[in-house]
């Protein structure tokens, strides 16, 4: 006999599972008050909805075990574009236990197991996003947003764009550095691992590491209203070790630093190193030892050079890397985050969303820079991972601009796979469908090697074995 076989229909313990995301999916992009009262919402709810293993398994020891089989007509085999014919994924608890033929699979394992028929769908890992910022509002871009809202509001929004990163498919973030200095990302990565709330997993740099004046200088005040200064700020060696170690200290697993200027402060200037190189060093030196790693902001060529050299990790938009900082780049194996999405957008933006007239200038002219970087970057076969730096109603959107920006289809979803999954270092846990990772599941409808664009229809999303997201209902 066969188990329970669910056709496009959660059933009702899934409905409630997936309603914070469904609510969040279906007022996406509207107005500021329909999302605060959703936002709300899922706050209320979610506490009451989410699956504890604190909860769930003393009460029944068995539904850690709970075996579930997603079945849909094709899988894309990330690791090397192979698509798989009517295949099924066994999920077993959290994690996968086994991938092949859906008929054998569900012969086997069929009996007392829900499964889950997603019809003609393409089934791939859950997706990854190594560069965003999850608190407060994405359409809130005044320089001085961040300022007029507390850190627990700040964190409540947070809550809520998890849920819209969720919807599109997206199971695991890296946060790229806030300016909350009480580490609200923190405490929403903590509170999802605790099974308190719902939301993707999450690495997280802590705050933006950054010279006074500099990119991550929240403060654009009047110099006699100014604000008392803040610990990000660190302008010579030893302050960069303070600043690193107090984010260590509060959970941070990324250091986040500021290389060059940006666009979104009023003041910086993207072209100028910012933060230098012994600087950017001591922070390698102190995070490394830590067993942290570290991601630099790096626009202006001189600043990408220099954080290469001090040993980072990944660096972040490269906007105008040239041949020599690329060729360091290939050598030492450092990961590009190349972002290229958020400036294409910014300036089609304006100032629309309230940035300041200084920083839609600035990312006009930052924008011609882009394509020549990422063309040398494609050149030199940089380790590329996925990142979208925007509002999470646009994460899939980078899926485009990195194939009209020169990559394969199948090069843009490995960014955002198996290729995150190796710049996070959870290459053993997360981005591709193996037996023994997390059960993190995704359909798309459509080919997505054929038009990348399919990327953005993602109509199914299970993480850990739990489902979060089921095709609408015909
Ligand atoms: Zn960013």
């Amino acid at each position: 006999m066969i188990g329970q076989t669910i056709e496009h229909k959660p059933s009702v313990r899934k409905i409630k599972l997936a309603f914070c995301c469904f609510t969040t999916s279906l007022f996406g992009g509207v107005n500021v008050g329909r999302l605060q009262a959703v936002a709300v919402f899922c706050v209320l709810v979610a506490p009451f909805v989410v699956p504890s293993r604190a909860q769930t398994t003393p009460a029944n020891p068995n539904a850690a075990k709970q075996i579930t089989i997603v079945r849909a007509a094709h899988l894309l085999d990330v690791r090397d574009g192979r698509v798989l014919e009517n295949q099924a994924v066994l999920v077993e608890g959290d994690r996968i236990r086994q991938v092949g033929p859906a008929a054998s699979i569900t012969n086997e394992f069929g009996h007392g197991a829900t499964v889950i028929d997603l019809g003609n769908s393409m089934l791939l890992p859950g997706l990854v996003d190594c560069h965003n910022h999850i608190l407060g509002n994405p359409k809130d871009q005044s320089p001085t947003a961040d300022l007029r809202m507390s850190s627990p509001l700040q964190t409540l929004w947070g809550l809520h764009n998890l849920q819209i990163w969720l919807a599109h498919g997206f199971t695991t973030l890296r946060d790229a550095g806030e300016s909350d200095l009480a580490y609200g990302q923190l405490a929403l990565r903590n509170g999802i691992n605790q099974g308190l709330v719902q939301g993707p997993r999450i690495v997280s740099a802590g705050n933006f590491i950054s010279l006074t004046g500099g990119h991550g200088d929240a403060d654009p005040l009047a110099p006699d209203q100014a604000l008392a200064r803040r610990p990000n700020l660190a302008d010579n060696v030893n302050e960069v070790g303070d600043a690193v170690r107090r984010d260590i200290k509060y959970g941070a697993d990324w250091i986040k630093l500021m290389a060059t200027g940006g666009v979104m402060d009023t003041t910086s200037d993207f072209n100028v190193q910012e933060l230098s190189e012994e600087q950017m060093a001591m922070a390698v030196e102190i995070a490394h030892r830590a067993r942290k790693k570290v991601m630099a902001h790096a626009e202006g060529t001189e600043g990408i050079k220099a954080a290469v050299r001090a040993g980072v990790d990944s660096i972040e938009h490269g906007t105008m890397l040239d041949e020599e900082g690329a060729t360091r780049m290939q050598q030492k194996g450092t990961w590009l985050v190349p972002t290229l999405y958020t400036f294409q957008h910014g300036v089609a933006v304006g100032a629309s969303l309230g940035a300041d007239p200084a920083s839609v200038e600035k990312g006009k002219k930052v924008l011609g820079y882009q394509q020549t970087a990422f063309a040398t970057a494609l050149k030199h076969h940089l380790k590329i991972a996925y990142g979208v730096d925007d509002d999470p109603d646009f994460v899939s959107k980078e899926f485009g601009a990195l194939v009209r920006g020169g990559m394969k289809p199948l090069d843009a979803i490995q960014a955002a796979t198996v290729r995150a999954s190796e710049l996070l270092g959870m290459s053993d846990q997360i981005g591709t469908l193996e037996m023994g990772k997390y059960a993190d599941v995704v359909a798309v409808t459509g080919d997505p090697l054929v038009d990348i664009q399919a990327m953005e229809s993602v109509v199914f999303v299970m993480k850990g074995g739990v489902v979060f997201k089921m095709p609408a209902q015909k």
